[in-house]
């Protein structure tokens, strides 16, 4: 009887952050589900922060993996080092951090990619790596396998990160400083406004850390066979055909785990989720301002102050995601003295939940977001409509995708700017105002896209498949 070939083997190695493991844990699934053998690279440090969290919810300790393996799949699971001891604060010292992964993490992803080539087992077919990695286009091409960039972020900052150059050359880059005009020259971007940039595309100390990581990190982009974009043709489709006569480049979005495979969970969380379901099933439908700055970001202390007490003077009941950095990791008391007791029940603080579940929940009617990627596209996924209050990176770009391009949010206003009146005059017109009534008929239609897209025949899926045949094709 003829031998059957191996079966493609990806090795996926994600950003050791929350907000870049959650979509990469979904694409190991989906890889999977079509018959792939995965290695899921994951940090020593990830690892050991998300068994503690999974630990405090159930007293077995098993990967995130553990059920998706039992459902039949190939997942195999992979620790290597960051470059820091576990023990190491890595939120309280980002530089570190992010100089560990740029000059150190190379060294042990290619020792691994050595220990596995030589394993026994499917020959490795590629290697799925985060776009934000400096180091991936080089490793491919040392073991002879091509490089598939997983972007985690919208197909739009995917652009303007790729045709840096342009806006160098236009005098755009570090846009504090230079042109205030309107960028209309990258290949399918409608006009952005400078304001409208990714964060560090318009800092003006242009010799940072990050703009390292970011030049670096797009030169190896270019270099890319392959890239997977969590987004979806449809709210994007300019840029996206734009990007495909640059590059193999697919929507496959949105990566968001809850419902997307039945029967298999996976629990990606790096804190311990505080169950508040009981509390949100007290509330009235709609009536509940769900409030989180994502897994990193830093608020001013003085910010978050006008924010509580405009959420306070508001009319909306709120559950607020505090998490206990969000000011600094030294500030043990980021908001106003009495803040909670002055609600009267109708808020409720916990240092971190399960967003999907909440976002689901029918008390949620509307989310006050950073505009992180992911916490975008999970409240499209649940309809519910965006107060915006980008605070760093792409959030700034994700606003004007939000409140102007698909109208399903609305806008707290500047940083520099927001004040406690202005912020209780948004949260009731988002919550029962008309701007809210607006942007809630608008996101239904959008999460209707997002819907179909992952549908058996939606653009995402056909995407997909389109992708796994052109990676095979690559292979023989
Ligand atoms: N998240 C969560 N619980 C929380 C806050 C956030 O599960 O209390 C998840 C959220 O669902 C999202 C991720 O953390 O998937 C944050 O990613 P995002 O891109 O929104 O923001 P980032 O943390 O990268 O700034």
């Amino acid at each position: 009887m003829a031998e059957l070939p191996p079966k493609p083997h990806a090795v996926l190695i994600p950003v050791p952050l929350q907000g870049h493991i959650n979509p990469a844990a979904c694409l190991a699934i989906k890889l999977a589900a079509r018959g792939f053998a995965i290695t899921y690279v994951n940090t020593e440090a990830v690892h050991h922060q998300s068994s503690r969290a999974r630990r405090s919810a159930s007293s077995i300790d098993h990967d995130i993996f553990a059920d998706a393996r039992a459902s039949g799949l190939d997942i195999r699971y992979e620790l290597i080092s960051d470059g820091l001891p576990i023990s190491f604060d890595r939120a309280a010292n980002p530089i570190q951090f992010l100089h560990s992964l740029l000059y150190v993490f190379s060294a042990h992803v290619e020792e691994l990619m050595r220990k596995l080539t030589r394993a026994a087992g499917p020959p490795i077919t590629c290697l799925i790596a985060d776009t934000f990695f400096v180091w991936p286009d080089t490793i491919a091409n040392k073991f002879g396998i091509p490089y598939v960039s997983f972007w985690t972020e919208p197909a739009v900052v995917f652009a303007l990160y790729y045709h840096i150059d342009l806006l160098i050359k236009n005098g755009h880059f570090a846009s504090r400083e230079n042109r205030k005009d309107a960028i209309t020259y990258i290949p399918g971007v409608p006009a952005v406004e400078p304001t409208d940039l990714m964060s560090y595309l318009q800092e003006t100390d242009t010799t940072s850390l990050l703009h390292q990581i970011i030049f670096k990190a797009f030169e190896e982009a270019k270099g890319a066979d392959f890239v997977l974009c969590n987004s979806v043709q449809e709210l994007e489709p300019e840029i996206i055909s734009a990007m495909q006569q640059e590059k193999p480049f697919y929507a496959v979005g949105p990566l968001i785990q809850a419902g997307l495979f039945p029967g298999i969970s996976v629990r990606t969380t790096l804190q311990v989720e505080s169950d508040c379901s009981q509390w949100l099933d007290s509330k009235p439908a709609g009536s509940v301002l769900y409030v989180s700055f994502g897994s990193f970001a830093n608020v001013s202390k003085r910010d978050l102050g006008e924010i509580a007490y405009g959420i306070l003077h508001s009319k909306a009941n709120f559950m607020w995601v505090l998490r206990p950095d969000i000011v600094s990791s030294d500030e043990h008391k980021p908001l106003p003295q009495g803040f909670l007791e002055e609600s009267h029940g109708r808020g409720i603080l916990v240092p971190w939940c399960c967003q999907m579940e909440v976002l689901s929940h029918p008390s949620v009617g509307g989310f006050l977001t950073h505009c992180g990627w992911n916490s975008v596209l999970e409240s499209i996924r649940c309809g519910v409509p965006m107060l915006c209050f980008p605070l760093q990176t792409d959030q700034f770009t994700n606003r004007k995708l939000v409140v102007r391009d698909w109208k399903v949010g609305i806008d707290l206003g500047r940083i520099e700017e927001v004040s406690r009146e202005e912020v209780s005059k948004r949260v009731d017109s988002l919550m029962g105002g008309e701007e809210g009534n607006e942007a809630k008929k608008m996101i239904e239609e959008a999460r209707r896209a997002l819907e179909s897209a992952v549908a058996a025949d939606g653009s995402s899926q056909k995407n997909f498949d389109q992708f796994v045949e052109d990676l095979m094709g690559y292979r023989s």
